[in-house]
């Protein structure tokens, strides 16, 4: 029987991938503007763009306040999403449905408290939201101004799906279901580290290294280095190497190599 569901499966996944395939133009479109993905090998572009049909295919991305999320806006938000779980599966965003989008930054309406199981980014306004179990919530103003030029160490897309990934394993404290070959002794060890660092340098008004922001809770803090790990991750690899590492091993993608291989 179970055998006969994964055929199923199977085949459900490569009729998607055959007749709901991303149309090429704004797919390439994508790939040659966003510096994000800068360095994927065709090996990886190509395995991305199925991750991504499969995505779309999946969830729901829904517009309020009357934006009207077009093919290249979802499949920007998509592919980005997509990029952190490149190496890891689609499974890794299982167990919710839906990608709210706002035309800019928006504001809660409602009591916003970690314990409720919810993490919000930003004070006043909001760039983006992930619940636990339930909707990502993103600005397209925030998302399309990362997109047209580079903002090293910003991206709200990879900030709020990291804080997805951490909450696979509870409410979001900064650390993801690691894999079997990691040690959680090291991945504490290294970010709490950074951490305390961070929340130093702000204490003694040095300007941080970093976005401040990541200093607010540990889960923000692996929510904001995971937006350097992808965007600019020669500063994160040269100011915590642990951390950098730990992040190799969890998402299993070495960008500081695929950068230093672009011409
Ligand atoms: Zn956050």
């Amino acid at each position: 029987m179970k055998n006969i569901i994964k055929w199923l499966e199977r085949q459900r996944i490569r009729y998607t991938l055959r007749h709901h395939a991303i149309p090429w133009q704004p797919w390439s479109d994508l790939m040659h503007s966003a510096s994000v993905f800068e360095g994927l090998s065709a090996v990886d572009k190509a395995h991305l763009r199925e991750l991504t049909t499969l995505f779309l295919h999946r969830k729901t991305l829904s517009g309020v306040k009357g934006l009207n999320v077009s093919t290249e806006m979802a499949v920007a938000i998509a592919a980005q999403a997509c990029l952190l779980i490149l190496k890891l599966g689609l499974d890794y965003y299982d167990g919710w449905l839906e990608i709210v989008i706002y035309p800019g930054a928006f504001r809660p309406t409602r009591d916003t408290t970690d314990s409720a199981g919810i993490v919000s980014h930003q004070e006043q306004t909001f760039s983006g939201e992930s619940w636990s179990r339930g909707p990502v919530i993103l600005s397209w103003d925030d998302i399309a101004t990362e997109l047209a030029s580079n903002h090293p160490g910003h991206n709200v897309v990879v900030h709020e799906f990291a804080h997805k990934l951490d909450m696979l394993n509870g409410s979001a404290n900064g650390m993801p279901p690691l894999h079997p070959d990691m040690v959680r002794e090291k991945w504490t060890k290294s970010f709490s580290q950074a951490f305390d660092h961070l929340q130093e340098q702000l204490a003694h008004h040095h300007r941080p290294a970093i976005n401040a922001y990541g200093a607010t809770a540990p889960a923000e803090f692996f929510a904001v280095v995971s937006e350097y790990f992808f965007t600019d991750p020669q500063t994160l690899a040269h100011l915590s190497p642990s951390v950098y590492k730990q992040l190799v091993l969890f998402y299993r993608q070495d960008p500081v190599s695929r950068q230093a291989s672009i011409p």
